[in-house]
């Protein structure tokens, strides 16, 4: 396995729409990191671009300390999994582990040893005879996962490999993916818009929006600490809450709609973003926390509760996570919230960055 290195990319599309701007990334020896952001920030671009598929308008790709920006696909030796398996429907599972050796006219053994192993490897030894067709979802996207392993290569590519399962089968076969990734040693580039998939699987994760990184750490040091305002409501569910506030005066009083919260950080502007997640927010009677709410909704999600309150005088809408044990509150209920201190994120309004520690 090999380290992946991408120095300030470009990619400027034919019609002008700039899919990445500048962006430099390293994949280390062995890493899974994944690239989360929403739809159309570039993520595909990236593994295209990895794979030789596409060209960088600027900048350049290294696999294992080599310049292959110029070079073609199959001389890059790595593989994609993309989020359509693409199998060859009428041939067998085994004939579709196989196909990508038998072009590059590998020895019968080689092919069969190698086949047999990765069908071992994935639990699909048993379905090698099978047609996609007599497949579940699940069962699919180990063999487009086996056609890639296969081949033995630098690195794996993998665009949204679970978005086409159910959810329960997601799960599974996330947990089977982390194990894979760790059993093999495997350098894994790994793109998904699933937050939850990016922090259960990543190594390092890389938080990418409009075609420029915003950040970039272990999963739950970019989870408890974003680096700014979008990272913040795009990492974590539900969403961490995002109120509009103003600074009042020198002692770090801020004042927004409905809630009032102190202190700010010392270097605080005065228009500012003060975050707080929904399992940070506790209920208590009116007049008695940080803010006064009235319950809009109430969600029972199972393991808790999710309540959506409006805050007084037409404030915005905070969502509250309750464990299962807690007291439902009824719809309409006023209510105070208690927003901890030592809870909250603060960011600058003006460009969302995140203020002090
Ligand atoms: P993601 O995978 O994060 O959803 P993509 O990398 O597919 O995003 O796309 C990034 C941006 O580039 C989007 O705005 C998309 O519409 C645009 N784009 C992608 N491919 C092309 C193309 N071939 N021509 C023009 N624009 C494209
Ligand atoms: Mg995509």
């Amino acid at each position: 396995m090999a380290e992946l290195r991408l120095d300030a990319l470009h990619k400027i599309h034919p019609n002008g729409v700039v899919a990445l701007r500048g962006l430099d990334l390293a994949v280390h020896h062995g890493e899974l990191v994944v690239l989360v952001g929403p739809s159309g920030c570039g993520k595909t671009t990236v593994l295209r671009l990895v794979a030789g598929l596409e060209e960088p308008t600027r900048g350049r790709v290294w696999i294992e300390g080599r310049d292959v920006t110029a070079l073609p696909p199959q001389e890059r030796d790595v593989a994609m999994v993309f989020q359509s398996y693409a199998l060859y429907p009428h041939k067998s599972v085994r004939d579709n582990l196989a196909f990508g050796l038998r072009m590059r006219r590998l020895a019968r053994e080689d092919i069969a040893r190698r086949v047999e192993g990765v069908a071992a490897t994935l639990g699909l030894a048993e379905l090698l005879e099978r047609r996609p067709a007599q497949l579940s979802g699940g069962q699919r996207q180990r063999v487009a996962l086996g056609r890639a392993m296969v081949r033995e290569p630098k690195a794996f590519l993998l665009d949204e490999p679970l978005s086409n399962l159910d959810a329960r089968l997601r799960a599974e076969t996330r947990a089977e993916l982390g194990r894979l990734h760790r059993r093999l040693a495997a350098t894994m580039l790994y793109v998904t818009h699933d937050q939850e998939e990016a922090m259960t699987l990543a190594d390092r994760l890389v938080v990418l929006r409009d075609g420029a990184v915003q950040q970039v750490g272990a999963p739950l040091a970019v989870h408890d600490r974003p680096a700014n305002a979008f990272v913040a409501a795009f990492l974590g569910a539900p969403a961490m809450n995002l109120l509009p506030g103003e600074r009042e005066g020198s002692g770090g009083l801020v004042r927004g709609r409905g809630f009032r919260v102190q202190p700010a950080p010392q270097q605080a502007p005065r228009t500012l973003w003060v975050g707080v997640r929904p399992v940070h927010v506790a209920l208590g009677p009116p007049g008695s926390g940080e803010a006064d709410a009235r319950i809009e909704l109430v969600e029972p999600l199972g393991s808790s509760v999710l309540v959506h309150v409006r805050l007084a005088g037409e404030g915005e809408t905070v969502r509250v996570l309750l464990g299962a044990g807690a007291r439902l509150p009824r719809l309409g209920e006023a209510v105070g919230l208690r927003l901890p201190v030592q809870c909250l994120h603060w960011f600058d309004a003006r460009d969302g960055r995140r203020i002090g520690p």
